[in-house]
């Protein structure tokens, strides 16, 4: 994970509406996020996280406003981006074992040696002794390892991860706030939408926090960081 083939990116959502019918998921989203943040989005359920990392990740279309992708301060406008995604329901194959939902992603994806590839994360989320069991045995935790070691695979520059630590065990925690701050000291640039206060929350170098899809509080412009965490849990 301190491999440094990603250029580091940052990204520029502006004046984001999404809407749902006649719901404002989100409402006039305008940030600027630089490369190597670790952004923490807090806020009431529906308040509109999902979706703006969905937006993100390309997985969703905003109704109105564009979203950037800043690479070494050229803005790289619509081109696909290196962002890496982890749902809160982690999308891999139960039926697989973990080292084939590697390969099938790998090779879905175009990589290079996509055996090579799966091997190296396997080792690096600590499955390499579990790959040939099926993802369907596997823990909250163990499940997660392999969602983060599938979006890790083409080495992306953005990392997105929706509730991350929801349903892990205290070991579970633990081991993803070391993985997170691996991939924050690699220079990678984090996204991710987080319930209150933890040994995770403390590795923000920022939050935010969105209420009825409108970001209203930010520690860039002075907020103070936990009371938005703790806002979250009201
Ligand atoms: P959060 O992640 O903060 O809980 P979401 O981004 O999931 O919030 O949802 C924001 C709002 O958008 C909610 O009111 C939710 O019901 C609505 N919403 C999200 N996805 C859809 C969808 N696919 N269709 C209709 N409404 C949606």
């Amino acid at each position: 994970m301190t491999s440094t083939v990603f250029s580091p990116t940052g990204i520029r959502f502006e004046n984001i509406d999404k809407r749902y019918g006649g719901l404002y998921a989100l409402r006039r989203v305008s940030l600027e996020i630089s490369a190597g943040e670790c952004v923490v989005f807090a806020g009431r359920n529906g308040s509109g996280k999902t979706t703006l990392l969905r937006i993100a990740a390309r997985l969703a279309r905003p109704s109105s406003g564009v979203v950037s992708f800043l690479n070494g301060g050229e803005d790289r406008g619509g081109m696909l981006p290196p962002a890496g995604f982890v749902a809160h329901a982690t999308m891999v194959y139960d039926e697989l074992t973990a080292e084939e939902n590697l390969l099938l992603f790998a090779r879905l994806q175009g990589i290079a040696e996509p055996a090579a590839r799966a091997e190296t994360l396997l080792r690096e989320v600590g499955l390499a002794e579990r790959r040939n069991s099926l993802v369907r045995t596997f823990s909250r935790g163990m499940r997660q390892r392999v969602a983060i070691a599938r979006a890790l695979l083409n080495e992306p520059a953005v990392v997105l991860l929706d509730e991350p630590t929801t349903g892990l065990d205290t070991e579970g925690a633990s081991w993803f706030a070391q993985t997170l701050r691996q991939l924050r000291d690699s220079g990678r640039t984090i996204l991710m939408s987080l319930h209150g206060e933890s040994e995770v929350s403390t590795l923000a170098t920022r939050a935010l926090r969105l209420d009825a899809g409108a970001v209203v509080a930010d520690t860039l412009t002075g907020a103070n960081f936990r009371s938005i965490l703790a806002f979250a849990n009201a």
